[in-house]
């Protein structure tokens, strides 16, 4: 094995491209081959061996463990290349591992970079930190400090130190060309990629910017809720968040094998029980949190339950999530919006089975003056929904024309009567009972879209024509 090692280390060679030839191959100093499969190996290797040089601290008298660090016999802990090495903040202490950290560099070669090295001490006097700086190298900062980008830090984050995530997410809607997307695309950016920021981007999916502006049609919360009650099911990050702290509960509650959950379980819940214990008061703010969600799934769940949530032994956080959610009625023409249609017809159709689409008469009420009449039929009746559907002329014309081509023999009602009619047909599923769901969304959808033209851009289609588009799409 070593020989194999050796070999490998040894035999390095490079030769470099100029003005096109080769060069002779000449030997390299040190370091394995560029991308040698070899060398996470020898990496673990290597840090098992700093690993039990740090271990060996443990025998000294003079070394002391960091408080929170003593029952675990804690030293050190590497994620990846990074190295966090604690101890209690007293001179012989540190000077003790810092030891056995030059002991290892002597022997490996490996020597910490100091510019990208620094001591953190709490608890201790500002004499004491003048000292340690004085007398070592490193720099002392405070916490929180940042480990992949994401700030480290024993309290909660405060709104100032998440700035900087906020900012990324709005430089990306920023570059996208967020205002000509209609509803049913900024929607679907939302779900996608947005999911996480969604509570601030609440305003984003009305006004296409970041400025709140406009009047928001739904509440947020109601687009949140699961399809089946009549909403848009975009992820609510608050009550994913409730589910998500579960899953550490649920680590915590099973004493996973995982160091967080030892050092939880043997600083903090020694041997009492997870389950019923009081929340720590001497704990941090994350595990207080957690705490604080198992309060909440008791009330809902028990312990015993807790298998529910999970899938092929893994706690599932989709699973708790419908647990977090408030549970809302089921409403009757759900089946309506999970046809197959196109997504911003659906979406309009959406807002119509609200009763939200903006018609002159729920404009009057926010106190917004327009033109009353209906620019559809040219009629003096006031714009409502129930005029829109299927009052009007031109919907109605468009409606029925599209019932005869299906050759239904039906008598087109109000509103109410149609979403009725349809939901009963959409629930038995032949193929041309999807058909006429995807005409009815269409209908809706372009009727709105063409009071819109000619409240707006005093464009006009005639029926004929929108009835063709509708036609068309629909193959
Ligand atoms: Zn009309």
């Amino acid at each position: 094995m070593v020989q194999w090692i050796m070999e490998c280390v040894t035999t390095v060679s490079y030769s470099i491209l100029i003005n096109g030839r080769l060069t002779n191959r000449f030997q390299a100093r040190k370091g394995l081959r560029q991308g040698d499969p070899m060398s996470p190996y020898l990496f673990v290797l290597v840090m098992e061996y700093l690993s039990r040089t740090l271990k060996t601290l443990k025998d000294i008298p003079d070394f002391n463990f960091h408080p929170r660090c003593a029952k675990l016999n804690l030293t050190h802990i590497c994620f990846a290349d990074d190295l966090i090495m604690c101890c209690r903040a007293d001179k012989i202490s540190i000077q003790l591992m810092l030891d056995k950290f030059n002991h290892f560099s002597k022997v490996t070669g490996l020597i910490a970079n100091l510019d990208k090295s620094s001591i953190y001490v709490a608890g201790v006097s500002q004499g004491f930190k003048d000292m340690i700086s004085a007398y070592y190298q490193f720099n002392i900062e405070a916490l929180p400090f940042k480990y992949l980008g994401v700030p480290l830090s024993s309290r909660k984050l405060t709104i100032q130190q998440c700035m900087p995530l906020v900012e990324k997410i709005t430089n990306k809607i920023k570059c996208w060309t967020s205002k000509f997307l209609s509803y049913s695309g900024r929607l679907q950016l939302i779900k996608s990629v947005l999911f996480e920021m969604q509570t601030y981007w609440g305003t984003f999916l009305w006004t296409g910017n970041q400025n709140p502006s406009k009047r928001a049609l739904i509440s947020w919360d109601k687009i949140c809720m699961p399809t089946s009650t009549g909403r848009l099911n975009v992820i609510n990050f608050l009550w994913w968040n409730k589910a998500a702290i579960c899953k550490l509960m649920w680590a915590i509650h099973t004493k996973k094998d995982a160091l967080w959950i030892k050092w939880i379980h043997a600083v903090y819940i020694k041997k009492q029980d997870f389950n019923t214990m009081s929340t720590p008061s001497q704990a941090c703010w994350l595990v207080r949190k957690v705490f604080d969600i198992r309060d909440w799934y008791l009330s809902i769940d028990s312990f015993a339950n807790i298998n529910n949530y999970c899938r092929k032994g893994q706690f599932n956080i989709q699973k708790a999530y419908t647990l977090a959610r408030p549970q809302f009625q089921k409403v009757h023409w759900k089946a309506l919006i999970l046809g197959s249609t196109i997504p911003r017809h659906n979406f309009i159709l959406w807002l119509a089975l609200y009763h939200r689409i903006t018609t002159v008469d729920r404009l009057e009420a926010w106190g917004i003056q327009v033109a009353s009449g209906c620019v559809l039929c040219s009629s003096e009746k006031i714009e409502t929904m129930a005029h829109l559907f299927f009052e009007c002329q031109y919907s109605r014309n468009i409606w029925s024309t599209l019932l005869n081509w299906l050759g239904e023999r039906h008598q087109i009602g109000l509103w109410e009567e149609e979403v009725v009619w349809l939901t009963k047909r959409a629930k038995n599923g032949r193929p041309r009972n999807s058909i006429l769901e995807f005409l009815f969304a269409a209908v809706v959808y372009h009727t709105w879209t063409e009071r819109n033209m000619r409240r707006f851009q005093g464009r006009k289609t005639e029926t004929k024509s929108r009835i063709r588009d509708i036609v068309l799409q629909s193959k």
